[in-house]
């Protein structure tokens, strides 16, 4: 490269790798693509010099400004300080923001610190026992917190957002590569320490967190021109918490959130989202099909895949979330239904790789009539899933060869169940509406043209996988206001505003910006 940029002696100061990927479209020929960024002695003349070479021309650059910038500055006095609701990923950058701008934010959450919940998710798992404000969902660390802990995420957001959420992430623990491989991950044992290391710095700044307090109402004033202001919000224990900024980074599970939400009046739409199940196969399975010869190698790690099929019925089946060398776990946050997702360590190198096999839904086709009603939904299935999975947490579990034939699996096959509790053999059919079981009928075999032995009869699905995104959207306006509650900010995945942790944490910021601008007076214009 040197020889090309045509830098002799000292010129070339310094180098880094701003991105690495690879390119695996032939598996007998993967390679490696760096983009990096370099410091010259003189870049004006190199960019000159670049002017006039046909290959330079298209790849050299100057490197983009990443740096993040405060959107305002907290005046000295008559402000209240804002609330915060929810500590995910979207109300830890939402609460980092406003603290660093000054505003002294006070962050509520309804479940405990991470190393409680961490004890609290794990009861689950080894013991059956369900705690509705402690789990897989709800606490300290919000959703992703026990995840495969992937960054990776379609949205386009300005490039010194992203870079603040992966840095603040590096600072707070996240493996430096986080910051230049294509598809970063960060793995649940590091996610629960980084979650504490960001509390500790959010507090220095002066945020106040109160865990074990779920916000059960709000406190809205409607003026005489019919427009409605926030006042405050109300704990579940009584408290009052007078505020005139809410940021609402509540998740897509808080159904109860939601209720009261539209119980106020707050504006709330029913949303698309997708109902599935988990597979599971062997990942050398998986690592053979997508990387060949190449399976095992260390910087390619365990493979991942992405796949989609349009079914013959108009539905389209994908798989989501998906989670190399990791396991299955047990993601309900109320008595009484089973759901599934999937997390994993840094590592990945559990047996077998799971992803989502899901099947949009949408309110105009299947949950009309009501903002609530995809919630009613979910629960629904989740209620035959944990009928089916046997009344005790296990999840109903399915040989893909079964499936197919369209007879129940009385015992499992070659691929052990990554599932804690355990699953229960039997009809996943009795667990997803007809027209899912008839796509995903169709789209498996096409998945195994894809990605051989992805069809294999021994894989395992378990259901169900019913909190893919939000099914509601607390909708907001330009200024990311809710459109018809001054001083309340829907935010992350719970609003529909993200779909992700990284989606999540930069949605928190960009809604914290909103906030300081509108408490500093400066209009969203500026
Ligand atoms: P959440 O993270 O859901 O946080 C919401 C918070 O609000 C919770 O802490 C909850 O306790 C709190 N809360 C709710 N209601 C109230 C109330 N009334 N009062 C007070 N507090 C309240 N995404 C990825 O990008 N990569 C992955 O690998 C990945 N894996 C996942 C694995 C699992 C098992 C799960 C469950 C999710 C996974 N996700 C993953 C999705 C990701 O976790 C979410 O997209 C993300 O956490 C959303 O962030 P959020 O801050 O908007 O909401």
């Amino acid at each position: 490269m040197r020889a090309r940029l045509d830098l002799r002696g000292d010129e070339l100061r310094a180098l880094h790798v701003a991105r690495r990927a690879w390119d695996a479209r032939k598996r007998s020929d993967i390679f490696l693509v760096y983009s990096v960024d370099i410091e010259v002695a003189d870049e004006a003349a190199l960019l000159r010099r670049a002017a006039r070479d046909k290959v330079l021309a298209r790849t050299l650059a100057p490197t983009p400004d990443t740096r993040y910038r405060q959107a305002a500055h907290a005046p000295g006095a008559g402000w209240k300080r804002p609330v915060v609701i929810g500590t995910g990923p979207c109300g830890i950058f939402a609460a980092l923001i406003l603290a660093e701008m000054g505003y002294r934010p006070i962050i509520l959450d309804r479940g405990t610190v991470v190393r409680q919940r961490t004890k609290d998710t794990w009861g689950l798992w080894r013991r059956r026992v369900l705690i509705p404000e402690s789990n897989v969902q709800f606490g300290e660390g919000g959703a992703g917190t026990f995840s495969d802990g992937k960054l990776y995420s379609g949205i386009k957001a300005p490039e010194a957002v992203s870079r603040k959420v992966l840095t603040e992430f590096v600072a707070a623990g996240a493996p430096e590569e986080i910051l230049f491989v294509a598809k970063p991950h960060i793995g649940t044992f590091r996610l629960v320490t980084m979650v504490e290391s960001l509390r500790a710095k959010i507090e220095a700044l002066g945020g106040e967190y109160r865990f074990g307090t779920k916000v059960a109402d709000i406190l809205v004033e409607t003026g005489r021109d019919g427009s409605r202001r926030m006042r405050g919000v109300v704990t579940e224990a009584g408290e009052a918490i007078e505020t005139d900024h809410v940021v609402l980074a509540i998740g897509h599970s808080a159904r109860d959130t939601f209720q009261m939400l539209f119980d106020r009046g707050v504006h709330i739409e029913a949303k698309p989202f997708s109902i599935g199940v988990r597979i599971e196969h062997p990942q050398s399975i998986i690592d053979r099909a997508r990387f060949g010869d190449f399976a095992g190698n260390k910087i390619l790690g365990a493979a991942d895949y992405k796949l989609v099929h349009h079914a013959a019925n108009g539905r389209s089946v994908y798989s989501f979330c998906m989670c190399p060398g990791g396991t299955v776990v047990a993601a309900t946050s109320e008595a009484g239904r089973v759901v599934t997702n999937g997390m994993s360590q840094y590592s990945r190198a559990e047996r077998n790789a799971n992803a989502g096999i899901v099947v949009g839904i949408t309110p105009e086709q299947d949950y009309p009539g009501h903002p609530l009603a995809g919630v009613a939904l979910q629960r629904h299935w989740e209620e035959q899933a944990f009928i089916a999975g046997g009344g005790d947490y296990n999840a109903p579990a399915q040989r893909l060869g079964d499936f197919l034939a369209d007879r129940p699996s009385t015992e499992l096959g070659t691929v052990v169940p990554s599932y804690k509790p355990g699953v229960t053999p039997t009809d996943l059919a009795r667990c997803l509406p007809d027209f899912a079981v008839a796509a995903m009928r169709e789209a498996l075999p096409a998945f195994g043209r894809q990605i051989r032995g992805f069809d294999m009869e021994d894989a395992l699905m378990t259901g169900v996988e019913t909190r893919t995104s939000s099914p509601v959207r607390i909708r907001r306006d330009a200024a990311f206001r809710s459109v018809n509650t001054i001083g309340l900010y829907p935010a992350g995945e719970g609003a529909g505003y993200a779909g992700g942790i990284f989606s999540a944490g930069v949605d928190g910021i960009r809604v914290a910006e909103a906030v300081g601008r509108d408490m500093a007076g400066i209009s969203a214009a500026a």
